[in-house]
């Protein structure tokens, strides 16, 4: 297979004039320069192309441009691109009804829509404590959930998202998430989350959160940008249990592991779990900027004027949201569901040959591969990660990082097992470059 040498030349004077005028803020690994994408595959400003493992951050659920999602989009934008929220717009209702459909708990939902997963996550901070009238919260180490001063108060994955900002939200006190394969705390039980789950009523509870002051705890379902974690069978019944027990309301961010990824519309499915407000966005409109909250109707007790924004119910982002729904409800769920268990089991294959690989895990088209320095020791192996990423780069296949040392596969949920197959080969050989030390 021939390696290019990448970025080529037209990415290379468009990352030269990137430098000079976006904020250097943002976070880029390798120098991908995207000129146009169609389904899981992707081309650069200089032809080349690539499959894509990463579907922006676990944005692009139904492939790039979908046909039934830009004719959505196109039919929107020639009827009306904004009205004020202080109006009404029938797409707004219709993708709300639609949405609250889905909500993974019997009572009727109700939906709040903004434009992204960290105004979601404030949206849910806000409703917690307008709701429950208290002003204290749990959150998880590991966790992402957005950049704004709210959200970064529970985003704890590391210390360059917060170094700088601080003083963020105050009321936020963090727990260990419970990742089987790093367990933070020692354990006696026979299921580590709730080993986790006792930690927080035992101690977080006991000396640090009285809990009638406790408005929330705020979790993903899975640990995404904290490196695909899938927490024991154990945890979130026992964690609902806790919440019940004291008051507490559940908040799951599904930001990224929702809208049908793992195989269900909301991961906290897998564990038969009702949750009591549900943050979403990403994957929701296929790459529009969509976000919002699913909350239980009886939470919403809010009053007019208390909370809203400009660019709620945008119905371009909505008119995607709805066909992705339709789309994700109709095949495509199914396909994340057989085609990530299909992916998982080739994973288990190649790490039988790769003793770099501590660990493949995840549900659905929600992947990690944990790269360690040895399987006894289990220290992360973050450069030979990072290699690996480059590598995969190089030769077709873009892939992204989480956590310490894991690159995770989050795909389009519709892509086929050809794709995944080509995928996988060249995901192969770049670890086996990258372990030989070959660039
Ligand atoms: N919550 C989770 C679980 C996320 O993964 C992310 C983004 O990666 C966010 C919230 C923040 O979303 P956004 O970047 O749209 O603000």
């Amino acid at each position: 297979m021939d390696k290019p040498s990448l970025p080529g030349h037209k990415a290379r004077e468009y990352i030269d004039r990137d430098r000079k005028v976006i904020s250097p803020s943002y976070s880029r690994f390798y120098g991908f320069m995207m000129d146009h994408g169609l389904g899981s595959e992707v081309w650069d400003v200089d032809g080349n192309r690539f499959i894509d493992f990463a579907a922006g951050i676990a944005v692009c659920s139904t492939g790039h441009s979908h046909p039934k999602v830009v004719e959505a989009v196109k039919q929107q934008a020639d009827r009306f691109l904004h009205i004020s929220s202080d109006f009404y717009h029938p797409i707004w209702i219709e993708f709300s009804e639609r949405l609250a459909s889905t909500a993974p708990f019997k009572e009727p939902a109700r939906i709040f829509l903004g434009n992204s997963g960290t105004e979601a996550v404030e949206a849910a901070i806000k409703l917690a404590r307008y709701h429950s009238g208290r002003q204290q919260f749990i959150g998880f180490y590991g966790s992402f959930h957005g950049r704004t001063l709210g959200a970064l108060a529970f985003t704890a994955r590391k210390p360059a998202y917060r170094h700088g900002f601080l003083p963020l939200m105050n009321g936020v006190t963090h727990v260990p998430f419970p990742d089987p394969y790093r367990p933070i705390l020692s354990s006696n039980d026979n299921d580590y989350g709730e080993t986790v789950v006792d930690f927080i009523e035992q101690v977080a509870l006991s000396k640090v959160v009285p809990p009638e002051d406790c408005a929330a705890i705020l979790v993903e379902p899975i640990q995404g940008e904290g490196g695909n974690v899938v927490p024991p069978d154990g945890f979130f019944p026992a964690l609902r249990r806790l919440c019940d027990k004291h008051g507490i309301l559940l908040i799951v961010d599904e930001v990224q592991s929702g809208v049908g990824r793992t195989g269900k519309w909301w991961a906290i499915e897998h564990w038969g779990v009702e949750p009591d407000i549900v943050c979403t966005a990403k994957g929701i409109a296929s790459g529009l900027p969509l976000g919002g909250i699913i909350a239980r109707e009886s939470l919403m007790n809010w009053p007019s004027g208390s909370h809203g924004n400009t660019f709620g119910g945008n119905p371009i982002s909505c008119s995607a949201g709805l066909a992705t729904l339709d789309l994700i409800g109709n095949g495509m769920m199914q396909n994340a569901a057989e085609v990530g268990e299909y992916t998982l089991d080739a994973l288990s294959e190649i790490q039988v040959r790769h003793p770099s690989i501590g660990q493949v895990r995840g549900k659905g088209l929600m992947i990690g591969i944990e790269f360690v320095k040895d399987r006894q020791s289990r220290n992360p192996a973050s450069a030979l990660r990072d290699r690996i990423l480059e590598q995969a780069f190089q030769r077709g296949l873009l892939t992204l990082g989480c956590g310490e040392s894991t690159i995770r596969i989050s795909p389009p949920l519709n892509i086929s097992r050809d794709l995944i197959d080509e995928g996988l080969e060249i995901l192969e050989i770049a670890i086996s470059d990258a372990e030989e030390g070959l660039d």
